[in-house]
């Protein structure tokens, strides 16, 4: 039980990632804040976890909207006291188009959902940390955070814009005992991508060295370390868990 006794927030814990790093942080005998906007998946998991024996409740919140962000850091603190944990993973596909054809609303739509609300987590959630003594904040970027994917312009920015937002805070706060780390999934097996059709999931298989996809629970493992004192000198770090999708 690496992190008994700390209290964890997931943003998009319905499913997908969110969902195994829910899981896995209860298991490592965090209390658990399950945030999404899918209430009754969400609700399924705090089920999950409470039959494990773990402690988790399901807070509703659009991490595209400030407000509901500010508010998902006070219920934590209203229902569990503190916050030491945070992994800010809600995320979207977006719009499939070339810039030349992407909408703006579709451009607006996955940097509001992406790469803003990120920011406006971190900006509570350091708030709260910093006044329990510090904490760890991982956030979820892509392989799609470091190299280009055609058709994908806002996805990639977005995820970009994490990768410097991490940094960033990673320097602001490293000397008040907050670490921030990034990570780079590959493709992984959730309903993100298992909803694009066999052909261009085979595609997209061929792109990794490894030869599959990857897990949900591969990539959980990676932030829970990353959550844990056990990387206590890892800070504004960018974890690729990508099958060597990078090396190429
Ligand atoms: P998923 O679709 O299984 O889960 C995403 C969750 O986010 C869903 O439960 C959804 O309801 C929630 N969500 C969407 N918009 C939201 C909003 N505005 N506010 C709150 N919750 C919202 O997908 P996943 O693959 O588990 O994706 C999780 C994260 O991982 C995303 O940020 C995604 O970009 C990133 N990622 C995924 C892959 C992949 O191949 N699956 C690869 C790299 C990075």
């Amino acid at each position: 039980n690496q992190l008994a006794d700390k209290v964890a927030l997931v943003t998009g814990a319905s499913s997908g990632i969110g969902k195994a790093m829910a899981l896995f942080y209860a298991r490592e005998g965090a209390k658990v804040v399950v945030s999404d906007i899918a209430e009754d998946k969400g609700q399924q998991v705090v089920e999950e976890i409470t039959r494990m024996g773990s402690e988790a409740i399901f807070v509703k919140a659009d991490v595209s909207n400030p407000q509901d962000c500010e508010q998902l850091v006070q219920q934590t603190v209203n229902v569990f006291g503190r916050l030491d944990i945070a992994f800010n993973n809600a995320g979207i596909g977006g719009e499939s188009n070339p810039v030349g054809d992407m909408s703006i609303e579709g451009w607006q739509k996955v940097i509001n959902i992406n790469l803003n609300s990120v920011f406006y987590c971190m900006h509570y959630q350091i708030r709260q940390m910093l006044q329990n003594g510090g904490g760890a904040i991982v956030n979820n970027s892509s392989i799609l955070g470091q190299v280009g994917f055609a058709n994908s312009s806002g996805y990639v920015a977005a995820k970009h814009g994490v990768v410097g937002l991490t940094k960033t805070g990673a320097l602001e706060y490293a000397s008040k005992g907050i670490r921030i780390n990034a990570i780079g999934p590959a493709f992984i097996n959730t309903p993100l991508i298992t909803n694009l059709g066999e052909e261009t999931l085979q595609a997209l298989v061929k792109m990794h060295p490894i030869g599959r996809l990857g897990e949900a629970e591969e990539v959980a493992e990676l932030v829970v370390w990353l959550s844990s004192p056990k990387a206590s000198f890892v800070n504004g770090a960018y974890y690729a868990v990508d099958g060597a999708y990078l090396s190429q």
